[in-house]
């Protein structure tokens, strides 16, 4: 009732609005100033509302794919559930495709299937359940928007968009209305990279799409098409259409449910109609009728409007346009692969804890330097094994580590390089068990929190020896490659400073970073 009452309230003042703006129409485009764009870029029409609304919808009920936070927000009966639910995916999806976030998320929910019980985790156990998903910080804000709900608000999840924004970390305004519009139903656009580019293309809004003129100018556009009746599934599908119809690169506009209210799509119509010379002058005057992309009535103050001219070929991918991105900072990091003989025959490594606040937070790594500008690699050599050193307890020269290979990683805004060394120790070599430097075994460290550039190293490592095999075999020289293993026969006996520094099980491992959290 509350909704149709909306919905008809709605629909009475763009009728009005419509009904003024048509004896004035002319005038206002003229009059129409850099802070209020030209309806070009609008839905004015109520109709044209009406029908993107119906095609959009129809095509997401026939096409949408089955996704486990989508069963979820349909099926659970428990508000504070499904909102968690939704918080957790948008989380895990924000910068991270569906494909990969899936697995996650299932074993997410079955672990800390309430907000209370992501409350009782730790963030080591966060972090571990993260590892490979990247942006960890986005598992630690979760966990302390948990913590948060817990403590301070009785375990209730937020239940409006603007608490949603408020009370918790690492919600800004995207994600507070998907929230709040796929849980909640609460009525309200929501404007990621897919709405962005759709709706950008649909209204040919060609300006810098990160300008504030823009981002408004969406906001506004969204808002004023989501539908009411079915928020969370207007949303979702206007994603979905960005995802998977209207691409970054080769859209499927023959596939789009919203082609007929697109002026990007009409742009390259009209122009592909034109440059034909086999034209029907029947059908010449209906596309007259089109609109094109000239048809903003102030386009060169338009705040909208493209800045740069048209380009034939992109077509409709002229839209939308963003600012010449950054390159990322190319940093190059000293590591090195620390192996011992553990008790039961098997490798140990060594991983250090990184700082708790920054890139990577909390994370395990290989002992690693940043190479400094003012620093040689040789010097920065030496500092890492004076680092190592210090951790074993043991001297250390650079002469021992050996030169593995080079591993990149690229992180949002940095070009990692790592160049990978090793040193295997024999028995007695190691003293050192604190609690931000462990001994792990291979499985134990397949399962630790580390990031994707530890398993890269890993795997680079592996590489090398199954190299060194491989040549072994063949008689031939072997390349510095790989990890040159200890020369022991004998099973290995520990010795012990710091009161311990026999190997952690994986759950001691974790029961040390819990004290500590
Ligand atoms: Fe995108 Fe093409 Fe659909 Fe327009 S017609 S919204 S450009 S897919
Ligand atoms: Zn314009």
């Amino acid at each position: 009732m509350h909704k149709c009452k909306r919905a008809g309230l709605e629909m009475v003042e763009t009728a009005k609005r419509k009904r003024k703006r048509s004896k004035t129409a002319v005038k206002e485009e003229e009059t129409t100033n850099a802070s209020s764009p030209s309806t070009y870029h609008t839905f004015h029409d109520p109709a044209d509302v009406v029908l993107l609304r119906s095609q959009l919808l129809n095509w997401y009920d026939k096409v949408k794919r089955e996704l486990p936070w989508r069963t979820m927000a349909v099926t659970e009966s428990d508000a504070n559930i499904r909102t968690y639910g939704v918080w957790v995916s948008e989380i895990m999806l924000q910068q991270t495709q569906v494909a990969t976030v899936i697995d996650y998320y299932n074993k997410w929910m079955t672990r800390w299937p309430t907000v209370q019980d992501l409350a009782g985790a730790t963030l080591e156990e966060v972090n571990q359940m993260w590892a490979g998903l990247g942006y960890y910080s986005r598992g630690k804000r979760l966990h302390e928007g948990a913590l948060k709900v817990a403590q301070e608000l009785k375990g209730q999840m937020p239940c409006t968009v603007d608490s949603l924004l408020k009370q918790l970390p690492g919600v800004g305004r995207y994600t507070a209305a998907a929230i709040g519009s796929i849980a909640l139903g609460q009525v309200t656009g929501v404007v990621d990279g897919n709405v962005i580019r759709v709706l950008c293309r649909m209204r040919a809004i060609g300006a810098d799409s990160t300008s504030p003129a823009v981002t408004e100018a969406l906001w506004s556009l969204a808002n004023s098409l989501v539908d009411p009746e079915r928020p969370g599934d207007f949303n979702q599908a206007m994603m979905e259409l960005g995802a998977r119809v209207c691409t970054p690169k080769g859209p499927v506009c023959s596939q789009c449910p919203v082609q007929s209210l697109c002026h990007s799509y009409y742009k390259v119509h009209v122009k592909q109609e034109n440059n034909s010379r086999k034209l029907l002058a029947k059908r010449d005057r209906k596309l007259s009728t089109l609109p094109d992309i000239e048809d903003c009535m102030n386009s060169r103050t338009c705040p909208l409007c493209p800045t740069e001219p048209w380009d034939d070929e992109l077509g409709v991918q002229n839209f939308p346009r963003k600012p010449a991105k950054k390159p990322p900072r190319v940093e190059r990091t000293l590591t090195c692969v620390v192996i011992r003989p553990g008790e039961e025959g098997e490798d140990e490594y060594l991983l250090t804890q990184r700082p708790n606040k920054g890139l990577l937070a909390g994370l395990w790594e290989f002992p690693s330097l940043v190479l400094e500008e003012k620093n040689t690699e040789m010097k920065q050599k030496q500092a890492l094994c004076a680092e190592i050193s210090r951790i074993l307890g043991t001297p250390l020269t650079e002469s021992l580590l050996q030169y593995v290979g080079e591993v990149v990683h690229i992180f949002s805004h940095i070009r990692q390089t790592y160049a990978v060394h090793s040193v295997c120790l024999k028995d007695g070599d190691t003293q050192t068990q604190t609690e931000n430097v462990q001994w792990l075994t291979r499985s134990a460290l397949q399962e630790a929190a580390v990031s994707t550039g530890v398993k890269k190293i890993m795997k680079l490592c592996d590489s090398g020896d199954s190299q060194k095999e491989q040549t072994s075999k063949d008689g031939k020289r072997q390349k510095h490659a790989g990890i040159k293993k200890p020369q022991t026969s004998k099973k290995p006996k520990l010795s012990a400073a710091n009161g311990s520094s026999r190997q952690l099980s994986l759950s001691s491992f974790f029961k040390t970073a819990k004290q500590e959290s």
